[in-house]
């Protein structure tokens, strides 16, 4: 695949895994997505969160004859973490899983595989399968920017750091290279409304100019705050937790740190994005109920300005095993 930026959904799923004939449309799967880009080298994989559609995923990678793979976390709950300990890589020896996620309360990428990975919960300790893993703890949300070169490999350097060597048009040092930001994808991050530290990612991949921006795990407790609107700003896709309906986030769901379609829409008009995925879709809610959460959003922009089918063209609602061109 590739030739652009692309975003494959393994999982879409939020709070935890569902099957049966009511989800047969948009899947089960917890949340697990695929960055496809030039800017990634060849044999390996980029993956934003390992829930349980991470297990196929991995099946899948196996099946490419890809070992190595860096896997940006949001956050540590178990519907973004659970696929991880199933994962086919986990047990392949000439495995190589890259984990970046935040650290918190004295917990970070490495403590978090520790405590999925034990008995009682799961009899394979992490012990035994970490020598696979590097642990790549990001400590302050929004100082550190992620860069991944197609030859140089990837690096994670402050944003003053960054702005610095932008701004006297320098080039990046990654590893014992130096290259062009040019030829980069650069992931730059936000925190999210959530009850645990999570980690929203803005990935602008440089040669083409696209940008993709993953906003899961996040509520409408604080509006439109500039900082969030920047970080969203003209992206070309936003894909947003969209768990609730309204009336059920009035009604009983809000502070649970989940986003409603009104609340996605509205962020996708002032931040100038050109299209929005739905996605952490509620496990109560069947295919049906995910329609009319998708007509919910579609509404919304309607009573802005925009043409019904302007908006069936420009908001969608992800589906397991899809594949969406940024
Ligand atoms: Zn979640
Ligand atoms: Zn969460």
């Amino acid at each position: 695949m590739s030739n652009g930026l692309k975003v494959e959904t393994y999982g879409t799923r939020g709070s935890i895994a569902v099957a049966g004939s009511a989800y047969l449309e948009f899947g089960g799967n917890t949340t697990c997505l695929r960055i496809h880009s030039d800017c990634i080298p060849a044999g390996e994989a980029l993956i934003l969160d390992m829930g349980t559609g991470f297990y196929q995923c991995s099946r899948n990678l196996v099946n490419d004859g890809i070992f190595t793979i860096t896997i940006l976390l949001t956050h540590g709950h178990t519907d973004h973490t659970e696929g991880i300990k199933m994962a086919p890589h986990v047990y392949i020896p000439k495995s190589l899983i890259r984990l970046y996620g935040v650290k918190e309360h004295g917990c970070g990428p490495r403590e978090l595989l520790r405590d999925i990975m034990k008995e009682p919960h799961f009899p394979v300790h992490s012990a035994r399968v970490q020598h696979r893993f590097e642990f790549y703890p990001i400590e302050h949300i929004g100082t550190e920017v992620f860069l991944q070169h197609p030859k140089a490999g990837r690096t994670l350097l402050p944003v003053y750091k960054l702005e610095e060597l932008r701004a006297e048009g320098r080039q990046i040092p990654i590893g014992k290279k130096r290259v062009d930001l040019s030829e980069c994808l650069e992931i730059s991050m936000y925190k999210t409304r959530h009850p645990e530290y999570t980690i929203s990612y803005r990935i602008t991949e440089h040669p083409t100019g696209k940008v993709f921006v993953f906003l899961t795990d996040h509520e409408n407790t604080e509006g439109f705050p500039k900082d969030l609107l920047g970080h969203v700003s003209n992206a070309d896709m936003l894909i947003a937790d969209a768990q609730y309906s309204e009336e059920r986030y009035l009604n009983m769901t809000s502070g649970f740190g989940h986003g409603t379609p009104q609340y996605c829409a509205e962020l996708f008009l002032r931040a100038n994005a050109s299209k929005l995925g739905l996605t952490h879709h509620d496990p109560l809610a069947c295919d049906a109920d995910i329609h009319a959460r998708l007509a919910e959003a579609q509404a919304y922009v309607g009573k802005h300005g925009m043409t019904q089918q302007e908006a069936e063209q420009r908001i969608f609602a992800c589906r397991d095993y899809g594949v969406y061109e940024v």
